[in-house]
């Protein structure tokens, strides 16, 4: 396969372009007017159709030329330069051009000072007619072979641009020989930065490169059947771990010239993956069903009734006449008793949130008083744990549809995720803003952050890495969020902590 100076690599022609034949423009450089007529003569009858124009100097010649030539016959000897020294600024100034030299008397150097100065051919000015016109009529050729493969490369990039498609080439070493705008973007660069890169270390999970060698081996190996193959793969920034990870199914073929070249044509999956996830979950809860709900409602009052029966116990432990430190002991048995019916109780609130299939009011719902009034509540939390809380909240402004008390929920729970992580204290940062036609609500933390094989699994429901955790918060935090029609992102570069987005339709 061709490659051309942009080193976007031309596949064969195997369409017609429709490129109208051009006529050719000719430009003749010479400041002997007789031969000029003569040439005209020649080339008029010869070449009917031609367009020709003369210059008797090379600044003339120059001007003409800016318009665009096919073929420029220059007279070797011009009264204000060489023609030899003209061939550059010629094609500088119409890039397709061809130049023919003109010269008295012929001699082996100054042919070759010609051709390597880039000239097209040399000619004796004693030529035969019929010479001199098959030489232009096979430079006009050339030129528009170059400009017919201009056209198609135009195109070719156009098409492999315009598409909403993913397309990358790897060379031999898997290193990207093109990767198109849409791709680039997705990995947060651009295709210009990304030639020469290795492809699998720069932007696929680990988990998914031996997947995608594989299957470039296999098209490669496979590259007389022509057997493409499919494999589907993470598409990531690898510096900014996210959920939102984008999942991509590629399309693998390989042409045989030049050797090695593999082709990859990618659709982006990421949404459709992310559906099926969630109608799995979505299924799994419903598959609990009823009955889980049932149960649920049940244990919630021998549970209540529980938590009354450790209070008066509690009481009456005060009274108990006994050595303070059994009775302090006894008082700590009491305590975490307490703890784990609280954390069953949470785990029964929350799980009733997720799986009870009720809908939300749709309202308009004052984002920047919601946060506020959240923050207040979780302030006193924050300062026992040394956390200090930047408010980037707006007045007004920023008003969704929605359910007021479901989406305080969701923020209830990304604060709290956020104070719990920062152990040591730290900076909490919400910000409410609007986008678009969407509130959004980002909220930052300076903990440990969210290692990236952690991150793909937030959302699931009982996911926790936390010894008392319920592992339902975030996921309550997405069916709310879904329901609302809206989108949660959770980024987080591990050691320097985790950002969650949310974002919610203004439902304008
Ligand atoms: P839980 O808080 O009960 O564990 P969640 O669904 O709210 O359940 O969170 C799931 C997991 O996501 C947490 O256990 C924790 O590992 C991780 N996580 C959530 N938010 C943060 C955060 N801001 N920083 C670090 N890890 C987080």
């Amino acid at each position: 396969m061709n490659k051309s100076p942009s080193g976007f690599p031309v596949p064969p022609l195997s369409m017609p372009l429709g490129v109208a034949v051009a006529r050719g423009r000719v430009l003749i450089v010479d400041d002997n007017a007789e031969l000029v007529e003569a040439l005209r003569g020649v080339l008029a009858s010869g070449l009917p159709g031609l367009h020709i124009e003369s210059a008797a100097n090379g600044v003339a010649a120059l001007d003409i030329a800016k318009k665009g030539f096919d073929v420029a016959i220059v007279d070797v000897k011009l009264p204000d330069v060489s023609g030899i020294d003209l061939i550059r600024p010629l094609h500088a100034a119409s890039p397709l051009g061809e130049v023919l030299l003109l010269t008295g008397c012929a001699s082996v150097d100054a042919a070759l000072g010609a051709l390597r100065s880039g000239a097209f051919a040399f000619v004796l000015k004693s030529f035969r007619p019929e010479e001199l016109i098959s030489l232009v009529e096979q430079a006009i050729g050339k030129v528009q072979l170059k400009r017919e493969r201009e056209e198609l490369e135009r195109r070719y990039r156009d098409l492999v641009e315009v598409t909403d498609v993913l397309v990358f080439a790897l060379d031999g070493e898997d290193r990207v020989a093109l990767m198109n705008r849409k791709a680039a973007s997705m990995v947060h660069t651009v295709p210009e930065h990304a030639l020469g890169r290795p492809f699998l270390e720069a932007w696929l999970p680990p988990e998914d490169r031996s997947g995608l060698r594989a299957a470039i081996a296999g098209t490669r190996a496979g590259l007389g059947h022509h057997r493409p193959h499919d494999v589907e793969t993470g598409f990531v920034d690898q510096s900014v771990p996210s959920t939102s990870r984008r999942r991509v199914r590629w399309h693998l073929s390989c042409s045989p010239e030049p050797a090695g070249l593999v082709y990859g044509i990618g659709i982006d999956i990421t949404e459709r993956r992310a559906l099926e996830k969630r109608a799995a979950d979505a299924e799994a809860l419903s598959a609990m069903g009823e009955l889980a709900m049932n149960l649920a409602h049940e244990i919630r009052n021998p549970l209540n009734a529980a938590v009354l029966q450790l209070h008066l116990l509690n009481r009456n432990l005060d009274r108990l006449e006994a050595e303070a430190s059994t009775r302090a002991a006894l008082k700590d048995r009491v305590r975490i008793v307490g703890d784990e019916v609280g954390r069953l109780n949470r785990l029964l609130t929350e799980f009733l949130e997720l799986a009870r299939p009720r809908g939300i009011a749709r309202e308009p719902v004052h984002i920047p008083r919601l946060i506020d009034e959240v923050l207040d509540l979780e302030a006193e939390s924050a300062t026992g744990r040394g956390i200090a809380i930047l408010r980037h909240i707006p007045d007004d402004g920023c008003v969704a549809i929605g359910d007021r008390e479901k989406l305080k929920q969701v923020a209830i729970n990304i604060v709290v995720n956020a104070l719990e992580a920062m152990k040591h204290g730290g900076v909490l940062t919400v910000t409410v803003r609007h986008a678009g036609e969407s509130v959004v609500l980002v909220v930052d933390d300076t903990g440990p952050g969210i290692d990236a094989a952690v991150l793909t699994s937030v959302f699931d429901p009982f996911f926790t890495t936390k010894e008392a955790g319920t592992g339902l918060g975030l996921s309550i935090v997405r069916k709310i969020v879904d329901q609302h029609g809206g989108d949660v992102i959770i980024d987080s570069v591990q050691g320097r902590g985790a950002r969650v987005t949310v974002s919610i339709p203004m439902g304008r």
